[in-house]
């Protein structure tokens, strides 16, 4: 990985934000993960196609992160750059109704900047704990609301090429924990949303009661990476998991939460080999005693 290290010092990354063998479980709020080759972490968009040309010279492959806060990382870690957008990479500003926003920025802190601004729309996925690019390319949501509707553009480039993309209205194509940019082999850079006036005290209260309701149901004080599959039609995982008795069952440290049946826990000392283990177990009983294949919702990097 010394020509990668070299060709991102080339390039003016400062040595501090060049991570070599970082390891993954320091970057995913799951903490599992083996070591990625090299890390870097972004300050500003116009870095990114930088990182991709010096992974390009040193011809490895390039993976990208927000705060790992919906991924499972194989024990063997990843080969090649992991691109971290997150923290940094965070500047947000309004225009009218309008916000743009850089998308390394925290669902939390978009949500509490367009409080602070007296704008409508991102109460629902304050407690969401990712960046708005992790958030946009799952079209992230929770109590009712969605980024699908608020966002209007997103400004990207492609990993193949480091060429600017853009997607507006229905080229954005969001679905259910999907949309066009993840079928697009893209990093998010921009996030364009229109929200609407409100009182800031609504948009207060609505904020406290989406929180207060996460903070009950679901087992913050282990680490995870939130729902592990996604909702069938019609259906919801945690209730299927629940109704098939799987709640407590455990792979190792890896625990269906004894709190709520559709996350998969941490209990402190879990490889990502016990929580794929894990995983299966629940798709197959799943599967056995009701007909339905679960799907993931956490998506999965990385080598075994
Ligand atoms: C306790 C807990 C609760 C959660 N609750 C919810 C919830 O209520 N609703 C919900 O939808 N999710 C929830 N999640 C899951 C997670 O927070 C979201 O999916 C979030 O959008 C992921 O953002 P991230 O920045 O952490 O992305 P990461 O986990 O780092 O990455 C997720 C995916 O997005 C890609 N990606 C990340 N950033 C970019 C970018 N800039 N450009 C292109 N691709 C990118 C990655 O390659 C990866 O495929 C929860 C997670 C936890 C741990």
């Amino acid at each position: 990985m010394d020509a990668l290290i070299q060709a991102l010092v080339a390039a003016n990354f400062a040595p501090e934000r060049i991570i070599p063998r970082a390891p993954m479980a320091r970057y995913t709020t799951f903490r599992v993960g083996g070591p990625a080759d090299v890390l870097v972490n972004i300050a500003d968009p116009h870095e990114i196609v930088t990182a991709l040309r010096a992974a390009k010279q040193a011809g490895v492959q390039s993976t990208i992160i927000g705060n790992g806060s919906n991924l499972l990382v194989r024990d063997g870690g990843i080969r090649g750059l992991v691109i971290r957008i997150a923290g940094d990479c965070a500047a947000i500003r309004r225009e009218g109704c309008i916000v743009h926003a850089k998308a390394g920025i925290s669902m939390s802190a978009a949500a509490q900047f367009a409080l602070s601004e007296g704008l409508s729309g991102l109460a629902e996925i304050s407690g969401i704990p990712g960046t708005l690019g992790g958030g946009v390319i799952m079209n992230a949501g929770a109590y009712g609301g969605e980024l699908s509707q608020v966002v209007t553009r997103v400004d990207a480039v492609s990993i193949a090429d480091g060429k600017p993309v853009s997607f507006e209205g229905p080229q954005l194509g969001f679905s259910y924990r999907h949309s066009a940019m993840m079928d697009a082999n893209v990093i998010v850079t921009d996030v364009v949303m229109q929200l609407t006036p409100g009182d800031p005290d609504v948009i207060r209260a609505r904020m406290d009661e989406c929180n207060r309701a996460r903070r009950d149901k679901q087992p913050l004080n282990y680490p995870s990476a939130g729902s592990t599959f996604k909702r069938p039609a019609g259906l919801f995982a945690a209730k299927l998991i629940d109704d098939c008795g799987l709640r407590g069952l455990r792979a190792g440290d890896a625990q269906v939460s004894e709190k709520h049946a559709g996350f998969v826990v941490n209990l402190g000392h879990a490889t990502a080999g016990d929580i794929l283990a894990l995983m299966d177990e629940i798709k197959s009983r799943v599967l056995a005693q009701t007909g339905v294949t679960l799907e993931p919702e956490i998506r999965i990097l990385g080598e075994d």
